[in-house]
């Protein structure tokens, strides 16, 4: 069960946070922005990239049946009539007759008023007709704007995998199954982004393709399911904050025979955090059958050859940040006091210790410094001497630094430190010298979110 405070959490004092932390920033914000893209500060940058290294360790570092991967945003535009996302990677689009005149995904009005004619959720408005809209963005290659110049910016990084499978088979020495992963920016023009970095035009996935002998399929489908939801429990997501949701028929995209996403209760209800996907022989088929090329599994040993089938967990970087963020925020009531507090993971906390001179005189602040560029060889680490010790604390709370680390003048005698524990508050006074050894052993201990009932 969680907390009563994990239920204050909102997108809103997500967003807040975000701004006032510099995790986050409304992209081109001094032209008053650009609608529904961002910018990521300095925080934002360090724990998006903690996202992707676990993602990255759990493919690559942990086992020895995927490869890396990363392809070019740019590709050759048959690669999308091939994929078919030129005709079917659509989304049905109706627009406000009434005063907004507001466009809207059909689909999500259609989840959110099951009977009747559909009607404007602003203005009450009569609605057109759908029409399918493509999300992909047109640009043009060199200097002549002419039809054959057309290039698109990728919706999904997947296509620039299957695209290279021959290259990577040929080179990896792998055989099936085995997966090739990648990480990188997708753009879609889509028709209502919005929540944040939840849906936006521009975003990176994290994604692994993984090539399986066909009668394999099914039970490789199943077993990334489980592996995917223990990679985000193993991060400290809430268990009773996430589910697994099969897709209905009439849901699937035109390359899938069977899909589950995983699913956040974010402030917003329920939503996907990630796709995972059986894919078949889809895509290898279609880029055979339009390249030319033959792309096959052909076994040395047997000779006998087969178009292995894809199984396909698709996450989001943003969404999956987000998601941790909105899981790891707390507020409490210290001493009188509201504290706000980031209860991330501590391998994803963007810092993991700060050290703090409780004072700036007698030689404390150079003690402080000395302490610092040791831990910072072991581990990301701040040094913060200024302002009074309660705003430092709150400001490495609020960015989810789990360890705070005080110098005083006790240290100056006995050259012991306190240790300060950012989610039980306990404070441990620990010889300086044994301070690195004492924080690598906590980073690499099991962690389970605190807001979670016992
Ligand atoms: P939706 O139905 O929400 O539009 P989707 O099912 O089309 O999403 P996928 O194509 O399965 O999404 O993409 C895989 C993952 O990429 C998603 O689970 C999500 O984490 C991320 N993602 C997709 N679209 C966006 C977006 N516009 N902004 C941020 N992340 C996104």
């Amino acid at each position: 069960m969680a907390t009563e405070a994990a239920d204050r959490v909102t997108m809103d004092k997500i967003v807040a946070l975000c701004k006032r932390r510099g995790f986050i920033f409304q992209s081109s914000e001094i032209y008053g922005g650009l609608a529904s893209t961002y910018d990521y500060g300095h925080y934002g940058v360090l724990l998006k990239t903690n996202v992707k290294s676990q993602w990255w360790r759990s493919m690559i570092q942990e086992r020895d049946d995927i490869v890396a991967l990363d392809a070019a945003i740019l590709m050759h535009p048959r690669v999308w009539e091939a994929s078919g996302h030129l005709d079917g990677f659509t989304d049905p689009l109706v627009q406000c007759l009434g005063e907004c005149k507001r466009r809207w995904r059909e689909d999500h009005l259609r989840e959110q008023q099951p009977e009747g004619e559909l009607r404007c959720p602003e203005c009450g408005g009569e609605l057109t007709e759908p029409r399918q809209f493509n999300l992909m963005f047109k640009t043009h290659m060199g200097p002549v704007e002419e039809e054959s110049a057309v290039v698109y910016l990728r919706p999904e990084t997947a296509q620039g995998i299957f695209v290279n499978f021959k290259n990577v088979l040929q080179f990896s020495r792998k055989k099936p199954p085995f997966g090739i992963a990648q990480v990188g920016k997708s753009f879609r023009n889509e028709i209502t982004p919005g929540n944040f970095i939840f849906r936006t035009r521009e975003f990176e996935q994290m994604e692994m393709e993984f090539f399986v002998p066909p009668d394999q399929a099914g039970h490789w489908h199943e077993y990334w399911l489980d592996e995917r939801m223990r990679w985000y429990t193993s991060l400290g997501l809430r268990t009773d904050h996430l589910r697994l949701r099969p897709h209905a028929a009439d849901e699937l995209s035109h390359y899938s025979s069977a899909t589950s996403d995983i699913e956040y209760l974010f402030p917003i209800g329920w939503s996907e955090l990630e796709g995972i996907a059986n894919r078949g022989d889809f895509d290898l088929t279609q880029h055979a059958r339009s390249s030319g090329e033959k792309l096959e599994y052909v076994d040395s040993a047997t000779g006998g050859r087969y178009v292995p089938h894809v199984i396909e967990p698709a996450a989001g970087a943003d969404r999956a940040m987000l998601a941790f963020m909105v899981d790891a925020y707390d507020e409490e009531q210290v001493e009188g006091r509201e504290r706000v507090v980031l209860r991330l993971h501590p391998k994803l906390a963007p810092v993991k210790v700060a050290v703090l001179p409780l004072v700036s005189k007698d030689g404390q602040p150079e003690v402080a410094r000395e302490i610092y560029e040791e831990l910072r060889e072991r581990m990301p680490a701040e040094y913060d001497a200024g302002g009074s010790i309660g705003k430092r604390y709150r400001r490495q709370d609020e960015i989810g630094t789990p360890w705070g680390v005080t110098v005083d003048h006790q240290t100056l005698e006995d050259r012991t430190v306190t240790l300060r524990d950012r989610d039980s508050l306990e404070q441990d006074r620990i010889p300086m010298d044994e301070l690195g050894a004492e924080l690598e052993r906590r980073l690499a201990a099991p962690w389970r979110s605190p807001k979670l009932s016992a």
